[in-house]
């Protein structure tokens, strides 16, 4: 049975808590939406329900995220993770704030930390502020994001302003002083009245100390980072076997094939650092704005090249040739056919025998795994920091994907991924 149910406000921060609880030891599985009332779960230690509840109407982020914790309670879980990005995205009236509420209210638990720190990453908290590498969160390029702009580091009143309960903080001065500290001063809080506490963390080891504290808490809310620690406390009560490979897939076997439909700066890299030692089709969507007619000249042009060393399709173009199509069809509409051209590409690799794919794209990934009818990732090991491989499964075939946002990975990830 699983132990550990995450809930997860968008589908790539899925993948990276999934990633890091697979680091830690855990066998997980991320499975895509809601899975149905009773559908059995998957054989796994944690498993990641990927909503898209961030910038959607409170009400229906509270609405999924129950359905979704009720769906992991029937699963067997025993704790519960409420996972929202590290940069605190959300609006002054939620998401984050609402659906923790929500779900503090099912689990009865009175109480939860609410952790966004990831260090690795540049993501800090320090008496209550969020920093981003050495600047406020507020000052950080947040500012200016155009669906959660943050315009506020505190975020004691970040999180105050989207829930009606009140919210203490557990400082660095605390947190220094190990677990036993952390542990008291959460129930402190707790007993005090109030529903939350923003806990600081600089390092990694806070994280630790923060989920070794964590252990009785039926819901954790927070970034991947304080997930780090929550493994252990499952090793530590003989719940979780150690694991030779938590990371471990089914073996790959098939075709292999990368689509690119990101156009940020890391992938045009990797296609350049990719085109000299893999068959590579660049696609013109302004030559031929038409999904179907672009797919049907990649899979001629795949044909008779397909094999173990990826065939690589992008529709990926420069800066000029983007604003263009977009000037013709409209922003929503270019970006709608190059998904809807790669997504036919991918069903058509599919039906050729590829079953070892690297998309890149967070839309572009969206858009493929929803045309194969994936419904569950489970987690393998990384490729480059935050891209791990999967392996697929759904209405159709199964297959490994690696699911990779634009910035993410080395110049050398689409050659790299296929290495054995
Ligand atoms: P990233 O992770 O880099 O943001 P996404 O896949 O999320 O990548 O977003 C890229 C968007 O750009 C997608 O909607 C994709 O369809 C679109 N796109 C890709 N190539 C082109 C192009 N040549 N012209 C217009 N839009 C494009």
């Amino acid at each position: 049975m699983p132990l550990l149910g995450c809930i997860a406000d968008d589908f790539t921060g899925a993948t990276d808590l999934a990633a890091m609880l697979v680091k830690e030891g855990m066998r997980t599985v991320q499975v895509i939406g809601v899975p149905a009332p009773g559908e059995a779960a998957p054989d796994a230690d944690a498993i990641v329900v990927a909503l898209k509840s961030r910038t959607a109407p409170a009400r229906d982020a509270v609405a999924w995220s129950l359905e979704a914790l009720a769906w992991l309670r029937g699963a067997g879980c025993r704790q519960f993770f409420f996972k929202y990005c590290s940069t605190f995205d959300s609006t002054e009236r939620g998401n984050i704030g609402p659906v923790a509420d929500a779900l503090v209210e099912a689990l009865g638990c009175g109480f939860a930390l609410a952790c966004p720190a990831f260090p690795a990453n540049g993501r800090s908290v320090f008496q209550g502020h969020l920093f981003v590498g050495a600047a406020l969160l507020n000052e950080s390029g947040m500012e200016h994001h155009p669906l959660t702009p943050m315009t506020d580091a505190n975020l004691v009143r970040v999180l105050s302003r989207q829930t009606d309960a009140t919210v203490g903080l557990v400082p660095f001065a605390v947190v220094e002083q190990g677990p036993a500290a952390i542990r008291r001063a959460m129930t402190g809080l707790k007993e005090q009245g109030r529903r939350y506490a923003i806990v600081d963390a600089v390092t990694d080891q806070h994280l630790r100390d923060i989920g070794t504290a964590a252990a009785g808490h039926a819901l954790i809310t927070g970034g991947s980072g304080v997930a780090i620690g929550l493994p252990q406390n499952f090793r530590d009560a003989g719940a979780l076997p150690p694991q030779e490979d938590s990371a471990r897939l089914p073996a790959a076997e098939g075709h292999a094939a990368v689509l690119v439909g990101s156009c940020s700066r890391a992938t045009a890299f990797q296609i350049a650092s990719a085109r000299d030692h893999a068959p590579t089709l660049e696609l013109d969507a302004l030559a031929t704005p038409d999904a179907a007619a672009l797919a049907q000249q990649a899979l001629d042009w795949a044909d008779g090249r397909l094999g173990t060393v990826p065939v690589v399709i992008s529709a990926s173009a420069s800066a000029d040739k983007v604003a263009a199509l977009q000037a013709q069809l409209g922003r929503g509409a270019a970006g709608a056919l190059v998904e809807e051209a790669l997504a036919l590409i991918a069903e058509g690799l599919v039906a050729r025998g590829v079953r070892k794919m690297v998309v890149a794209g967070g839309e572009t990934s969206g858009a493929v795994v929803q045309r194969l009818g994936v419904q569950r990732l489970r987690i393998g090991a990384e490729i480059d920091p935050g891209v791990p491989w999967t392996y697929g499964e759904g209405s159709g075939p199964a297959m490994h994907l690696a699911l990779k946002s634009g910035n993410f990975g080395a110049r050398d990830l689409f050659l790299k991924a296929f290495a054995s």
